[in-house]
């Protein structure tokens, strides 16, 4: 970043990859070393302006840009549609009422107290994980809901990509499902 400035944003294609691939690929823009920086320096901001800047130069990786379409056009990163989300969580719910028979998923519960969001893999790839959460929730007697609509992915991969337009929409459908649901607190998996 500091290059790039020093050249007043005067570089050729080279040095935008050579940026790319280290403001994607070698920081997870965790903040640790912030916390640690005796000067206060914060790399990750630093990251994420200059994500930022890569999205604006139509340079957001690939993987990152199909997941943040996906993302846009079916409410979650790995593209689940609205069927399978609801017949995974049904398939779950079957199982686990196998050991807990009164346990329940609730789908767009008006007033619930909580409105409980996923990460997509955990829908797609490791369903025992939503087992997992369901049996919490119905153990630790909580009111809650799931939603069907495009607010269930509680990731945020246009915050991730640095495309802010893109982070702001996806966040503000989780808040509209929130909102719709009037629910008081929104539980976020990630
Ligand atoms: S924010 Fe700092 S500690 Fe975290 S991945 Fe980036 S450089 Fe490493």
């Amino acid at each position: 970043m500091a290059e790039l400035l020093r050249r007043k944003g005067v570089v050729d294609e080279e040095f935008l990859q050579g940026l790319v691939d280290t403001v994607y690929g070698t920081c997870t823009m965790c903040q640790r070393c912030t916390m640690f920086c005796p000067y206060g320096i914060s790399i990750a901001f630093i990251v994420r302006a200059t994500r930022s800047l890569a999205v604006s130069q139509g340079l957001t990786p690939p993987g990152l840009a199909s997941g943040l379409a996906n993302a846009l056009e079916y409410g979650n990163n790995l593209g689940i549609s609205e069927e399978d989300y609801r017949e995974t969580v049904e398939w779950q719910l079957e199982e686990l009422q196998a050991e807990m028979p009164d346990a329940v998923a609730p789908m767009d519960k008006k007033g619930a107290e909580v409105l409980v969001t996923f990460h997509p893999r955990d829908i797609k790839f490791y369903p025992q994980n939503l087992y997992g959460y369901l049996k919490l929730y119905n153990a630790a007697g909580l009111d809650f809901t799931l939603t069907s609509s495009k607010g269930w992915d509680s990731t945020n991969i246009g915050l991730f990509a640095g495309d802010d337009p893109a982070a702001t929409e996806l966040c503000g459908r989780v808040v509209a499902a929130g909102e719709n649901l009037g629910v008081r607190t929104l539980l976020s998996a990630e």
